[in-house]
């Protein structure tokens, strides 16, 4: 059941029920029921509605995984804020950098202070630098104003333990540390708070078994480990049913979806399957490892009607012997014939990619290998990083670590490669007219609205706001780099 409205009469049976069902997602549904009750009593109390902020850093699973959060809090009657003086704030964190933890325990700081005028109010963290048993040692010896913490694993759980905190009589000393190691279960029929109403994203595996060596995802996030074809299906339509024209299907890597399942599929045959899908217009995913990207899957992207052709397709180096360094198993030759295959099956498909510049060892050879291969081909965007040490991965220790001002000497020039051609590909994108999902309204031009064509290129045009939601006509007229200006036909 993923239907918001179904979940929520579901609950609602569990106000009665005194003790709590063994299984899930039951289990939840009974502490969300006793959590409405309590924060209901204590919004009386208070003469208002408790708020809650949640606040997300990191990547699209994360961002998935607060709609889930945000879906518990809504239903549990909490209003929710971008106001982080809220009776609750929750950080859902991500660890991909060395320095995005020093910014949690920045803002954990400031918190704080919010909490010695409002001491009732309550600090949540999870996400993957929960994972990290350093970091859950500093926050137990340091942040005392951290309420609950828990990991990636049980997100599903966050309703029982917020229960737990608020109706602890001695809540203010404990603090509830509820980190799992690994999955007991795959939870994902709960209620959400999607952002948009017409799209959403769809997790249809979790974790990595990859282990690129500057990489901490795995640590953080398991092995990898898919959902059941038949669940995924069923929440992609009952999505459709209830207005999506979106989907994004999301994983760590979904180019190895099915693995370790009983039933024998791969993610070609779930694209399949979901292109199937009455009311939904289009598919897109990610991550795609390109050491998986099958002949299969390619044809799949071919076949397919609804699947946009747009595809992430993270490279990180063009140098062969970086890329084995980098424990990517391909090589620079494989990759460039995988972008060839595609564009075969695909013509117009729009590629974006990663590139890590200063991995240790990187030589100028190897960083100009790596020129060569975005002159070849081309990609319409590309994500550039310079290479930032992560404690916990094989690359941190290795020797040859590259001096930080050869890192940006590269990474200027890079950026300059990059720039000119994504000036000229922008530049041939005017003139055609492009199927535009209408987003929101512009904040920044009155009159204006947004959306993402096909290929997820963002476009601005006048148009009214009953347009939101629906699929249009836009010529493009103009590039401005980074997003274009259209025409509605
Ligand atoms: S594929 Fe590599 S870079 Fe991507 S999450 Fe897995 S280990 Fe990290």
């Amino acid at each position: 059941m993923y239907d918001n409205t179904e979940i929520l009469n579901e609950i609602k049976k569990y106000t009665s029920v005194q003790d709590a069902p063994l299984n899930e997602p039951e289990r939840q549904y009974f502490f969300m029921a006793k959590l409405k009750e309590v924060v209901d009593k204590r919004s009386e109390e208070k003469g208002k509605r408790l708020t809650a902020c949640v606040v997300t850093f990191g990547c699209q699973m994360n961002a998935r995984d607060s709609e889930k959060i945000s879906g518990i809090l809504k239903v549990c009657g909490y209003e929710l804020t971008e106001d982080e003086r809220a009776d609750l704030v929750l950080y859902n964190t991500c660890t991909v950098r060395e320095n995005a933890n020093l910014k949690v325990y920045g803002r954990l700081g400031r918190l704080k202070n919010y909490k010695e005028k409002n001491p009732d109010m309550i600090t949540v963290l999870c996400g993957c630098m929960m994972q990290e048993e350093g970091v859950r040692e500093k926050i137990k010896k340091s942040f005392h104003n951290v309420d609950i913490v828990f990991g990636t694993f049980n997100i599903y759980m966050f309703a029982e333990l917020l229960y737990m905190k608020l109706i602890d009589p001695d809540k203010n000393a404990t603090q509830i540390m509820a980190v799992k190691k690994d999955y007991e279960a795959i939870v994902e029929e709960l209620p959400k708070d999607r952002k948009y109403p017409f799209k959403s994203g769809v997790n249809i595996m979790f974790g990595c078994n990859n282990f690129c060596s500057y990489c901490i995802v795995p640590y953080v996030r398991g092995r990898e480990r898919s959902r059941a074809s038949k669940d995924i299906i069923e929440e992609v339509k009952t999505l459709a049913k209830d207005g999506v024209k979106e989907v994004m299907l999301l994983g760590q890597n979904v180019n190895s979806y099915g693995k370790g399942l009983e039933e024998d599929i791969n993610f070609a045959d779930l694209l399949r399957m979901v292109n199937d899908i009455d009311g939904i217009e289009r598919i897109r995913f990610m991550s795609s490892h390109p050491k998986d990207l099958s002949d299969e899957l390619i044809e799949a992207m071919k076949d397919c009607d609804k699947v946009c052709p747009q595809l992430h397709l993270a490279m990180q180096s063009g140098s062969s012997r970086l890329l084995e360094k980098m424990n990517r198993h391909y090589t620079k030759e494989d990759f460039i014939n995988l972008v060839e295959k595609l564009r075969k099956a695909v013509p117009d498909i729009s590629l974006s990619t990663d590139i890590i510049v200063g991995f240790p060892g990187e030589t100028e050879e190897d960083f100009l290998e790596t020129m060569d291969v975005i002159e070849k081909v081309r990609f319409n965007s590309v994500f550039t990083f310079q290479y930032s040490k992560r404690t916990g991965t094989p690359a941190a220790v290795m020797e040859n670590q590259v001096e930080p001002s050869v890192v940006k000497d590269r990474f200027d020039r890079l950026l300059k490669l990059v720039q000119s051609i994504s000036d000229e590909n922008t530049k041939d994108q005017v003139g055609f007219t492009e199927k535009v999902l209408v987003e929101e309204k512009d904040d920044k031009l009155p009159g204006y609205l947004t959306g993402r064509t096909d290929k997820n290129y963002l476009v601005h045009f006048e148009g009214c706001d009953n347009l939101i939601g629906n699929i249009v006509d836009v010529k493009i007229i103009e590039s401005k780099g980074f997003y274009y200006i259209g025409e509605l036909v």
